[in-house]
């Protein structure tokens, strides 16, 4: 019977203790927000995505060469003497079309590597208020803001030039190797290393 009353003590005595740190948060100030219907602000200097401001990119590839799990496509050409692109922060001359310019943040382990690398200062963290996706494909962001038919008028022309280019390497040579009256190049002949060690063996018995 002495059991029984002492374990009603302890049950009682118990939630009383429980409810006492419960009723002392219940009228305190709430910590938690009702995502997603109400968005916390970002810290400004939270590494939550990267931007690249495009007019300001010089096409250098440095920070897709330097991501460590390689997320960034980029797509340059580079413009003609006559063509003028504006000009860079740094005061130089931009000489690049930057066709496209993606990041996959679904990859991305927030090294800020290409961010330290970028001499422009054109890629850079922003903190926006939501950056949340409900598919991995939304993750990719592209930058670059060239309407598709100069894409495509861009490619053509690069095509073309690399075809003259060829074509003229193809014409130099097929007219330095038709030289009239040059003489052919004697080929040396090839001696591996084990039969020449051989032969001089032989030579010396
Ligand atoms: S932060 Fe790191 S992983 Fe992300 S894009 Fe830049 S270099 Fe690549
Ligand atoms: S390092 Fe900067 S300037 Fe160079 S391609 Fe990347 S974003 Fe552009």
């Amino acid at each position: 019977m002495a059991g029984y009353f002492k374990d009603l003590y302890l049950g009682v005595t118990t939630v009383i203790a429980g409810m006492q740190v419960t009723f002392r948060h219940l009228f305190e100030k709430n910590i938690t927000i009702q995502y997603p219907r109400v968005v916390k602000e970002m810290y400004p200097r939270a590494r939550a995505r990267l931007v690249n401001t495009i007019s300001e990119c010089e096409c250098c590839y440095k920070c897709q060469r330097i991501c460590p799990v390689n997320i960034f496509t980029i797509t340059g050409i580079r413009a003609g003497k006559d063509e003028d692109l504006g000009m860079l922060p740094s005061g130089k001359p931009k000489q690049m079309h930057i066709l496209e310019f993606d990041i996959d943040f679904s990859k991305c382990v927030y090294c800020g590597l290409c961010v330290d690398v970028c001499e422009t200062k054109s890629l850079h963290w922003e903190a926006p208020q939501e950056v949340c996706t409900f598919t991995r494909g939304e993750m990719k962001i592209s930058f670059a803001d060239m309407p598709e038919e100069e894409k495509q008028r861009l490619l053509k022309q690069e095509a073309e030039k690399k075809a003259a280019r060829a074509a003229a390497a193809a014409a130099k040579a097929a007219a330095g190797g038709a030289k009239p009256g040059a003489k052919p190049v004697p080929k040396k002949p090839v001696v591996k290393k084990d039969e020449g060690e051989n032969a001089a063996e032989e030579k010396t018995e």
